[in-house]
């Protein structure tokens, strides 16, 4: 009830009790630039203030128009920068819903999401300005100033506002609130727009910091896209929190851990392949570091032992955009003791495994995973995918995995992912735990093909881990005594490396692509 929920915006409550403290730092900037959550608050103010001028007052309060545009969504195409940071906090005191969208993605692809959302505007940077007017015919407005090369009809967001702009009144806000539209990454099809209420990013904050804990010297590096959740999950917490968040635009591996150290980072998010690069490149002892929160996709044991060796703390995490990011995370101990845990889930999420029934299953039993809790999104954007996922029990994760006696959580694949093969079930996590074994493969993506004579096919793309290519009759012959006959792959290809969402999960449909175009079938080697 309102009643119980603070009406205030979060920045403003660290306005009033930490006006002093760090709360940004961009460290693109050449001259190291920080605001202190008061600066912070005034930037926040004067966005607050360009989106009101040029976009009229939006109170949830008031009636909504029956324009076809959302008059309380907002969209963003931009790179991680702090500006995108201010945005998310001006969108909320001025009663906007932020719809972040994938700077990644192609005209046609950005179109479909800005039709799904009807926002009321689109805010972008120099950067991403042409990629706007080829996307929307909404109106655009920029972050940065104009030069001769702004296309029409881009505006500056901050025309007319001039130092310090008079704060416009504080959105009220409640717990229920609807706060972020978010999308999912696509990996599973096309991508899913989730709701996020003000209550939901709260409690994912407040539950994070119970596993992991919070320091007066925290910092929290985002080098991940702001407009996933787990970019953008750090940006609220560090408001809450009241510790400085430090942003990088581009993740690099050399670049970042240089900044890990030169500014004294205790936590980042990565995904594992970012990890695996940082390693790879002698990312070892950082002093200060105390958590890799490293999610989106599963972090191999090599690559946990290896993390180990360098002294990382890493911290394998499941997560998804629909609960407001972490779900379960597992601590380093736990991921030498329990091989392949992702640990208990947060304190204030459930988990619960069930069969195809949709009856819970015994310890150690695999099912679909089903989440609910504070966390966990009330809804999809549109209602198919809503009705699709939620149960009374919580939401459908279409995630495969199973629980000990202890709650610990191991996240095996995706229900979509498993390969049905002439009426037989195949694991791809099976397949590609051989693979894996074989000296001269780094790693492998495990799908199905679709089989005019089995309905599917096992398919399988794999990176080696020396430039000298594997053979194919050598993998295959690996495999021949190490699998059954239907588990085997009958489509082989390699390549340099797996293509990925910008999330870091494996996108399957451009395995399945590659597969189909430059695979080699089994049967032509016999
Ligand atoms: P879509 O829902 O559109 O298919 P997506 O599920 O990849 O895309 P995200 O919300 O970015 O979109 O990713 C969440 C998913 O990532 C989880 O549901 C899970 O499948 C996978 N994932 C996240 N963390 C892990 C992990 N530690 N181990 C295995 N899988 C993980
Ligand atoms: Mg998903």
């Amino acid at each position: 009830s309102p009643a119980d929920w603070p009406t205030r915006d979060l920045l403003t409550h660290r306005r009033e009790t930490s006006p002093e403290k760090t709360a940004v730092i961009d460290a693109d900037a050449d001259s190291d630039e920080r605001w202190s959550y008061r600066e912070f608050d005034r930037r926040v103010d004067r966005v607050a203030s360009a989106l009101e001028s040029a976009l009229g007052t939006q109170r949830r309060d008031t009636p909504r128009s029956n324009a076809s545009a959302s008059p309380d969504r907002v969209a963003v195409l931009m790179e991680t920068r702090p500006a995108f940071a201010s945005l998310v906090f001006a969108a909320m005191r001025t009663g906007r819903v932020l719809v972040p969208l994938n700077v990644r993605e192609t005209p046609s692809e950005l179109a479909s999401k800005l039709e799904r959302t009807a926002p009321e505007a689109v805010i972008c940077e120099r950067e991403t300005e042409t990629q706007a007017v080829s996307s929307t015919d909404r109106p655009i407005f920029s972050v940065d100033d104009p030069t001769d090369s702004t296309p029409e009809p881009v505006r500056p967001l901050f025309r007319g506002i001039e130092g310090e702009a008079t704060a416009p009144d504080p959105v009220s806000l409640e717990r229920d609130d609807p706060f972020l539209l978010l999308f999912t990454s696509g990996t599973s099809g096309e991508p899913k727009g989730v709701r996020l209420t003000v209550g939901n990013l709260v409690a994912s904050a407040t539950a994070s910091a119970f596993r992991l804990g919070v320091l007066p010297s925290d910092r929290w590096l985002c080098c991940l896209p702001m407009y996933h959740m787990g970019g953008l999950a750090p940006v609220l917490r560090s408001a809450l929190y009241g510790t400085p968040l430090v942003i990088q635009r581009e993740f690099d591996p050399d670049a970042t851990a240089r900044v890990v150290d030169g500014y004294d980072i205790t936590g980042i998010s990565l995904v594992p392949t970012m990890l695996a690069r940082m390693l790879e490149a002698g990312w070892s002892e950082p002093d200060s570091l105390r958590f890799v929160l490293l999610g989106g996709a599963p972090a191999s044991n090599e690559l946990l032992e290896r993390a180990r060796d360098a002294g990382v703390p890493a911290y394998p995490t499941y997560g998804m955009t629909e609960a407001a990011s972490q779900i379960s995370t597992a601590t380093p101990e736990q991921t030498r003791s329990h091989e392949g845990t992702v640990g208990q889930p947060l304190a204030v999420t459930d988990v619960t495994i069930v069969d195809e029934a949709g009856d819970p299953d015994a310890p150690g039993e695999p099912g679909e995973i089903v989440v609910s809790g504070p966390t966990v999104t009330p809804g999809y954007l549109e209602e198919t995918h809503t009705n699709a996922a939620f149960g009374a029990d919580g939401l459908h994760t279409g995630d495969i995995g199973y629980r000990d006696r202890d709650g610990r959580l191991w996240v095996l694949n995706r229900r979509s992912d498993r390969i049905v093969t002439g009426g037989e079930n195949v694991d791809p996590g099976e397949v590609a735990d051989v693979l894996q074994a074989h000296p001269q493969v780094e790693e492998t993506a495990v799908v199905g093909l679709s089989d005019p004579e089995w309905g599917e096919r096992v398919g399988v793309l794999v990176v080696p881990n020396e430039p000298t290519a594997v053979s194919t009759d050598d993998l295959l012959e690996f495999c021949g005594g190490r699998l059954a006959g239907f588990k085997q792959p009958k489509t082989i290809g390699v390549t340099d490396s797996l293509p990925r969402t910008a999330s870091g999960t494996v996108d399957r449909e451009d395995v399945r692509e590659f597969l189909r175009e430059e695979g080699t079938d089994a049967a032509s080697l016999e």
